[in-house]
């Protein structure tokens, strides 16, 4: 293994899923739905796949249909307007797209700005890519409104914009948020949008979990922003808007030359992505937007059942804007290293969860939260509960 890949191992969600597995332990761990998506839409695939199309290389941009569905879908949420020839390009999955962005787009050297705790894949990628990594960490905050205490990761303005230097070609930003469940806010996103335009940054922005946003959170896509459309290059995926993490269809959109530049890359990496998949995912992004709703209301509930659970189990809970991930504080429980807590947890509660620090670098300040996944079934979510209050 070379020298960039050495660090990294084997990922968090390879080894905390294989423990679950090995344990019998409810797997709060990765981030998969344990239900699949629409019906309609598994029915779609199979008819895709018996009628032939996409059982042969389909091209490279992706399926003609799809580009259009992704294209309707941002206009019709976003207001954004996209051409679906030289403005789309289908990956497998988002994480193909990170890849091929950061490959396509840096040079050796460059320094990228990532918001820490960061998603795994972004470190190694941008190792990949000869690239340095300056993490700007969301700091815990809390504040109390009418005797009700709000917590929230929050991005500190001031140390982004110290963060930028001579060298920085690029933020890679993520809104929601994995594993913090924070939805960037609109003043937040007005400063990085200002940021970015004032010292001429490109901008790559994962909003995998731009359905899953709840209460009076919104999201809001960087590429809406002034000054934006042009330097932004969004990243979104079926696998979490429609629970089939499995078929592995993403996408990119952004300008023509930054498309073309991520195509570059990506014809090298996979060629194409999977056919008959993305025949179902062109369906799925024009379900109507009940479909968003009670996806969103069905998280929303699982969201509060976790939640509530595992502040009566004794955790400090950061009640999460978006995303399907609760992290939590353990330090009330008497703990304090995230990592020597989820390696016991399958013993101790037949649970497994996800520590944060393997999503920093500055790994003391990830050290006591711990991740746990809620896109699971509600009678799943209830023994998790019962068997994390015998923690306390
Ligand atoms: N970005 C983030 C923030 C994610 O959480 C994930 C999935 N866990 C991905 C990208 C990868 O998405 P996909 O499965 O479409 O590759
Ligand atoms: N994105 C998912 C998570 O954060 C898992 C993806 C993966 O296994 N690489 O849990």
């Amino acid at each position: 293994l070379n020298r960039r890949l050495a660090e990294f191992g084997t990922t968090i969600f390879a080894e905390m899923s294989a423990l679950a597995l090995s344990t019998g332990s409810i797997n709060l761990g990765q981030g998969f739905p344990d239900t699949d998506g629409p019906e309609e839409i598994r029915e779609a695939a199979v008819r895709a796949l018996r009628d032939g199309r996409g059982n042969q290389y389909p091209p490279g941009p992706g399926v003609p249909e799809l580009r259009t569905a992704i294209t309707a879908h941002q206009q019709r949420r976003y207001g954004l307007t996209f051409d679906p020839d030289t403005e789309v390009l289908v990956t497998a999955g988002a994480t193909e797209a990170i890849a091929a962005a950061l490959l396509a787009l840096l040079e050796p050297g460059d320094e990228v700005i990532a918001l820490e705790p960061y998603y795994d894949s972004y470190a190694a990628c941008i190792a990949m890519a000869g690239g340095t990594r300056v993490p700007v960490t969301l700091r815990p905050h809390e504040d109390t409104h009418d005797g009700v205490v709000h917590r929230r990761f929050r991005l500190d303005l001031d140390e982004l914009r110290d963060a930028v230097t001579d060298n920085t070609r690029l933020l890679l930003i993520n809104t929601p948020h994995n594993p913090t469940g924070t939805v960037l806010t609109r003043e937040e996103l007005t400063a990085i949008a200002e940021l970015a335009v004032e010292r001429d940054l490109l901008v790559v922005t994962d909003e995998v979990y731009e359905h899953l946003v709840f209460d009076e959170a919104e999201h809001i896509p960087l590429a809406t922003l002034p000054g934006m459309r042009g330097r932004t290059v969004t990243i979104g995926s079926a696998g979490k808007s429609f629970s089939f993490t499995g078929w592995k269809v993403g996408w990119v959109t952004a300008a023509p030359e930054l498309v073309a530049a991520v195509r570059s890359a990506k014809q090298f990496l996979t060629y194409v992505a999977s056919g008959p998949f993305q025949y179902a995912v062109a369906e799925a992004l024009a379900l109507p937007d009940t479909y968003f709703e009670a996806f969103g209301a069905d998280m929303r509930a699982k969201r509060d059942l976790l939640g509530a659970g595992l502040a009566e189990a004794g955790f400090k809970v950061f009640r999460p804007a978006g995303t399907y991930f609760i992290t939590t504080d353990i330090r009330p429980l008497g703990e304090s290293d995230g990592f020597a807590f989820c390696r016991a947890l399958p013993e101790r509660a037949g649970v497994v969860a996800i520590p944060n620090a393997v999503f920093y670098d500055h790994r003391e300040a990830g050290a006591p939260f711990v991740r746990f996944a809620f896109c699971k079934q509600t009678s799943v979510l209830e023994e998790a509960v019962k068997r994390l209050k015998t923690l306390a």
